[in-house]
């Protein structure tokens, strides 16, 4: 499952004590999701609160971009099937025609940013369509170390 996380501390609401939340974003069944949970230290009060595939706040956007660093999804050169890429980026995003070839022309030049869930899953979209995607860093990971391949968050235990 593609996933990253964020974890961030903030007072429990609760007792005044360290509430640990741990929030990200994941796919499931083909779609967005993203969730945010939170338990403290010292009372053991915890919540959950989750969407379901809505669009993802844009505090723990930031929050994951921040420490994760962007992802680009392109198109792989030579570009393959343009028909296909135009119709999943329309099913996948929901874009009229005019946005969605505005969108394949930065896929097949820049590509786009996101998170790493958003574009793995729009290279999902992009493959099931039969057109070739590669997702890259956008940027320096910032505090990347090596090592990790597999680039799951397992951060902060
Ligand atoms: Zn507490």
């Amino acid at each position: 499952m593609i996933s990253q996380g964020v974890k961030s501390t903030e007072q429990c609401g609760a007792c005044g004590g360290v509430l640990v939340r741990d929030s990200g974003q994941f796919v499931h069944g083909g779609r967005l999701w993203w969730g945010s949970e939170g338990r403290c230290r010292a009372c053991g009060h915890g919540w959950c609160e989750e969407d379901t595939g809505g669009p993802t706040p844009e505090p723990l956007r930031r929050a994951l971009l921040a420490k994760h660093g962007a992802a680009r999804v392109r198109t792989a050169v030579p570009l393959t099937g343009r028909v296909g890429l135009l119709r999943a980026l329309r099913e996948h995003r929901g874009l009229s025609l005019a946005e969605a070839r505005s969108a394949a022309d930065e896929l097949a030049s820049n590509g786009l940013t996101g998170t790493l869930v958003e574009t793995e899953l729009l290279a999902a979209a992009l493959r099931r369509h039969g057109v070739e995607a590669v997702v890259e860093p956008a940027e320096p990971v910032p505090g990347a170390s090596s090592g990790g391949s597999s680039g799951q968050d397992s951060a902060g235990r």
